[in-house]
């Protein structure tokens, strides 16, 4: 396209709250064949809410939902993942401020976080993976688990010196306009794949909701990074689409990157567009901008 035809394309992108960084970036979204688009925050709201609660005995708190909230609160005060604030609300809304004493605060990236309480003892809180993994026996909350994950939700355990002590499930909605969004986009002749770092049971039951066929889950940032690789290696044009502090390797390495304007400032410094409107249906407008514009030049 000519820099003028190129200008006015950006121009339209920009009335529908589409940021184009530069033409090249306008450019390149008429060739891509591939969409790849982040889970949380980008196809759902970002705004997870705790919907379930389970309480085990036995690691010495007898169950005393109270004392475990106050772990959690302290746990998640530390974090800023979007699961640690709906952790946290969770907790405030029942036990008011009075979050436990605790140390040694560290955060895992895509795992959790850990800690040492008042009596020393070790807590963990976050994925099945990360808690497995320190060697914490899960079985007595497979099945209840697997059944939350099937109905989208995230499942985040807490393990107190070693042992299982609850877990929580965390729904996290769609956005209201996704559902269309990725049909458009799919319509638009774009294969749509969704990356995530939660587990394979909420991934499959997203996946389902928006009838995408294609996804990877329990994803790292790295593994993000490397399945857009995998991608442009087979030939793909790839855009990809995200918001978190996660997602910065894999937008900066995609043919277009395209951050949610409400996302982290990593993300949209990674990325050669950004979606001021936080929807999809901005990537379906920067492409159909862009074939306009190109065609308008032949
Ligand atoms: P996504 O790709 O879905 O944005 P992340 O890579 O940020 O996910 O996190 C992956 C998983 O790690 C989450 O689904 C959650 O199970 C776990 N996790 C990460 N941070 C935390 C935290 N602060 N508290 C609890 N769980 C966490
Ligand atoms: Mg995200």
């Amino acid at each position: 396209a000519t820099p003028i035809s190129t200008m006015i394309g950006v121009g339209k992108a920009a009335e529908r709250g589409v940021l184009v960084r530069n033409g090249e970036a306008l450019q390149t979204a008429s060739r891509l064949t591939t969409l790849v688009v982040d889970k949380t925050g980008t196809l759902t709201e970002g705004k997870p809410r705790v919907t379930e609660a389970h309480f085990f005995s036995g690691t010495g708190l007898d169950g005393d939902e109270a004392r475990l909230l106050g772990l959690v609160a302290a746990l998640e005060r530390g974090s800023e993942h979007p699961l640690a604030s709906a952790l946290v609300s969770y907790a405030q809304e029942r036990i008011g401020d009075t979050a436990a004493e605790t140390h040694d605060f560290t955060s895992i990236t895509g795992g959790g976080v850990r800690a040492i309480d008042g009596d020393g003892r070790p807590l963990l809180l976050g994925n099945a993976r990360l808690l497995e993994e320190a060697g914490v026996d899960l079985g007595a909350a497979a099945e209840r688990a697997t059944q939350w994950e099937k109905q989208a939700r995230t499942v985040v355990y807490l393990a107190v010196g070693g042992e299982l002590a609850a877990l929580f499930g965390i729904s996290d909605p769609l956005r209201h306009d996704t559902v269309e969004a990725v049909k458009r986009l799919q319509a638009d002749g774009l294969r749509v794949v969704m990356l995530t770092g939660d587990n394979r049971h909420t991934a499959a039951a997203i996946a389902a909701e928006l009838a995408i066929d294609d996804f990877r889950a329990g994803l790292l940032p790295e593994d993000k990074h490397a399945e857009i690789a995998r991608l442009q290696g087979e030939g793909e044009v790839v855009g990809m689409v995200g918001d978190g502090i996660n997602d910065a390797p894999a937008l900066a390495r995609a043919d277009v990157g395209f951050a949610i304007g409400q996302g982290t400032d990593v993300a949209i410094e990674s990325a050669g567009i950004t979606l001021m409107r936080g929807s999809l249906h901005g990537v379906a407008d920067a492409i159909e901008i862009s074939r306009a514009t190109l065609a308008n030049i032949k």
